[in-house]
């Protein structure tokens, strides 16, 4: 079976979300919820030494717009339900 994926960028929440599993105390619970959904699947894929790049386009897991750093990520399609 071939594993589609899909890259985008995601914020420094998310990214914290996947390296570590865990979320910024400051986040709401809302953001926090959205967080928990929208990293589902996806991978972090970047080098570990890569610099983050400023950037306002949304984030690809919890769609949030805040500008702020974004880190590339990969998106295993085989790992979200259909
Ligand atoms: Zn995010």
């Amino acid at each position: 079976m071939r594993t589609e994926t899909y890259d985008g960028m995601a914020c420094d929440d998310c990214v914290q979300m996947l390296a570590n599993g865990d979320v910024n105390p400051e986040v709401t619970p809302e953001q926090e919820a959205a967080i928990a959904e929208g990293t589902v699947g996806y991978a972090l894929s970047a080098p570990s030494d890569f610099e983050p790049t400023f950037s306002c386009r949304p984030c690809a897991c919890c769609n949030s717009r805040l500008a702020g750093d974004r880190t590339p990520v990969t998106r295993f399609a085989s790992a979200v339900a259909s």
